[in-house]
């Protein structure tokens, strides 16, 4: 009999606990990861020295990651590849772990990652958003072999940063209505599995009644994190997690930059997505999380006039050339934008 399925690339482990830092030396052993002792471990600026020191792992070598650009992944590349190292643990926010993902890449070893806050969905995808000359550009690399979230970490991360992540899950709720629409317009086919894993895990944020303030939420949160990048691993893309509420996030990344971080203007994106397609319901949900959760909602919330938003709104379906969102289907001109915008902030406001 033919072996009708399809085999899935995962990490080999998933460990989502307190004090998981300290458990890293183990893991590394215990799974054969590294069995010479010779690991790498890359840190960001943050909290970098008090995890050098939390972990126990006998001569790993501990380089700084200063900042998120592809000029500091191809430095570390390179002096991975020097050393010989059998592995590498990228221990950090999102910049470090994408910053640790493709120098590991470059190096071919096995590459831990080693999440200390839940900004975004990119701790187990694989691909790696790095800062270059001309802005930002996504790489395709290989998957983390084990991805580690660290609660007692990810507890003290600083705010909102620590709380973005749930608006980046969110917007998997908008980015798979988008790609239903797709189908219906265009025939592109929506991949039954990925989206499955996309929309459980905004799901489970949605109705998870806990804050950031307890264990249980956290561990759903850094879950769905999780099961997003393996969303986007099985689609072989972004599409399951990133629709038209990621258009509107590049769009404003690039008009304003600095405006607020990836996870809460893609839970603003998703929002006002929602809102177009008119699912009041799904509008509604969305609504109530990230109010629940201290996110931005309005452009007023993210410190923007209706019109710069409208602008953004304009801009986004050219961020992302071939996808089609709602943002596509309406293809609305700059006055009726701005009368949706006006209307939106009205709805969510009242
Ligand atoms: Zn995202």
């Amino acid at each position: 009999m033919p072996l009708l399925a399809r085999m899935l690339a995962a990490p080999l482990v998933i460990d989502v606990r307190a004090g998981a830092v300290g458990g890293l030396g183990e893991l590394l052993a215990d799974r054969r990861i590294a069995t010479a002792g010779r690991i790498a471990v890359a840190v960001g600026p943050t909290q970098g020295a008090s995890i050098a020191a939390e972990l126990e792992i006998a001569d790993a070598e501990i380089f700084g990651v200063p900042d998120g650009s592809h000029g500091t992944a191809v430095l570390l590349g390179e002096r991975l590849r020097a050393g010989a190292y059998e592995a590498v643990a990228g221990i950090g926010g999102g910049k470090t772990i994408d910053v640790t993902k493709f120098a590991a890449h470059m190096a071919g070893i096995p590459m831990v990652a080693v999440a200390t806050n839940l900004a975004h969905d990119g701790i187990a995808s694989p691909v790696s958003s790095l800062d270059h000359e001309s802005g930002k550009a996504s790489y395709g690399v290989v998957m983390p072999v084990a991805v580690v979230v660290d609660l007692d970490r990810v507890r003290c991360a600083p705010d909102p940063m620590g709380r973005a992540g749930i608006g980046d899950v969110v917007s998997n709720l908008s980015a798979v209505a988008d790609w239903e629409l797709a189908t219906a317009d265009t025939g592109e086919q929506v991949d039954g599995l990925a989206a499955a894993m996309a929309r459980s895990a905004a799901q489970a944020v949605v109705h998870q009644p806990g804050s950031c303030q307890s264990d249980e939420f956290l561990t759903v949160l850094a879950e769905a994190l999780i099961l997003s990048g393996l969303a986007m691993a099985v689609a072989g893309s972004s599409r399951p997690c990133s629709g038209g509420d990621h258009e509107i996030m590049h769009a404003i990344d690039q008009l304003y930059p600095g405006t607020a971080s990836h996870g809460e203007l893609a839970g603003v994106g998703a929002l006002f997505c929602a809102y177009l397609r008119g699912g009041d319901e799904q509008a509604a949900l969305i609504s109530a999380c990230l109010y629940r959760h201290g996110l931005p909602r309005t452009p007023a919330d993210l410190g923007l006039a209706d019109k710069d938003f409208a602008a953004a709104v304009a801009l986004a379906p050219g961020t992302r050339p071939g996808r089609y969102t709602i943002l596509e289907r309406l293809d609305l001109d700059t006055a009726a934008i701005a009368d949706r915008v006006e209307d939106y902030g009205r709805a969510i406001s009242g």
